[in-house]
């Protein structure tokens, strides 16, 4: 089968032809109807070996959607033919924070070398893949996989981040977005659907901030060295009651940190190498503010974000991708010219 693989530190990604997977006991195969690209990926690549710890070579993509063609001995609760999105942090299914539901942060998967599709097991960006549980699917019904799959991790990361700040959201209340791109995008939408609080994006271009406008920011400001100053304007002293930061750069957080008000959460999402630490303290930064670095989100979290897709209220924008010219989308990623997610979709 076809697949994109990274092979070789600091290379790009490379179309492969790779033996098909065979389930095994208590395994699914799926045959992948789509697979989202996302900026962790291009993270990961850019890891010195010394850092980077994922195996090589590695099939990426950890969004994944597909049909199920196949299970292994023991399967019982998923029939063929369903189609699917595949629940990416796969945890143990035993301890505590799985029993919640948040497999995201098993405390036993490191231990286990339980890794997700894609972060070191292998990913969707491919013909088929291997689930390890049928636990691990959430079926779709009838929503279209290719706008659907970026809600497996674009969408799951800020729902879960939104969430456990909703109570602090309330009318009056401003949140910032920084970064209107593949999750940001989401997260604009789903602040709109699910607080009554007032959003502010940010990104570096003019284009982006259109396009967070589109999506449902009630105002948009140019991240640049006079971007606090800007969002502080439409906040007034009040500061922001949520800062989502899907940069997680130096100069993101710091205005982070900058815009946030009394009491906020300061919710830093991007994997940049930024740290808020020199804003804490007593005479710096505002009274009880919250930082909070969360990944990914629960499988509950999931099944809800699917049942929103099914309310129609959430537009995904995707840009779709042959298999083919899958190494394409990184580099566009990598360009900076991508609207909202790219999806490889293998029957293109
Ligand atoms: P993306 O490339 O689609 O979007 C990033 C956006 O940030 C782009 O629109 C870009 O123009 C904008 N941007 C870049 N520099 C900026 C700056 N200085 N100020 C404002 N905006 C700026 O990326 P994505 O796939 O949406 O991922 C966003 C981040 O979230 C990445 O760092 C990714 O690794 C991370 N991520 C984290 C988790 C998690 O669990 N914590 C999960 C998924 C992704
Ligand atoms: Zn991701
Ligand atoms: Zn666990």
């Amino acid at each position: 089968m076809k697949a994109i693989q990274y092979r070789r530190i600091g290379a790009e990604p490379e179309l492969v032809d790779i033996p098909s997977p065979v389930p095994g006991p208590g395994q699914v195969l799926l045959q992948v109807t789509a697979a989202g690209v996302c900026h962790s990926d291009a993270f990961i690549m850019g890891l010195p070996e010394d850092r980077y710890g994922y195996g090589l070579p590695l099939t990426l993509g950890h969004e994944g959607a597909g049909r199920v063609v196949e299970v292994g001995p023991g399967v019982d609760t998923i029939d063929l033919g369903t189609d699917v999105v595949v629940y990416g942090p796969w945890g143990c299914g035993m301890c505590w924070h799985c029993a919640q539901g948040m497999e995201n942060y098993c405390s036993r998967a490191a231990e286990l070398g339980i890794r997700p599709p894609g972060l070191g097991a292998p990913g969707a960006l491919a013909e088929y893949m291997i689930v390890d549980s049928a636990r691990h699917l959430v079926p779709i019904g009838d929503l279209d996989p290719t706008t659907t799959v970026p809600l497996t991790d674009a969408g799951l990361t800020p729902y879960h981040a939104i969430k456990r700040s909703l109570a602090k959201l309330r009318a009056g209340s401003t949140a910032v977005v920084i970064g209107s791109g593949g999750l940001g995008h989401i997260a604009i939408q789903l602040l709109r659907h699910l607080s009554p609080a007032r959003v502010v994006a940010l990104d570096v271009s003019q284009t982006k901030l259109d396009f967070a406008r589109s999506s449902g920011a009630h105002e948009t400001v140019l991240s640049n060295s006079d971007a606090a100053g800007e969002v502080r304007k439409i906040t007034g002293s009040a500061g922001a009651a949520l800062v989502l930061d899907f940069v997680g750069l130096q100069p993101t957080l710091d205005l982070s940190m900058a815009v946030a008000g009394v009491g906020s959460d300061v919710t830093i999402v991007g994997v940049g190498d930024g740290q808020a630490a020199a804003h804490v303290g007593f005479f710096r930064g505002a009274y009880e503010t919250n930082v909070a670095v969360p990944y990914w989100g629960a499988r509950h979290e999931l099944m809800e974000l699917i049942d929103l897709a099914h309310q129609g209220i959430l537009h995904i924008e995707v840009e779709r991708f042959s298999l083919d010219d899958g190494v394409e989308a990184y580099r566009r990623m990598a360009a900076g010219t991508l609207q909202g997610r790219a999806v490889v979709v293998p029957g293109l």
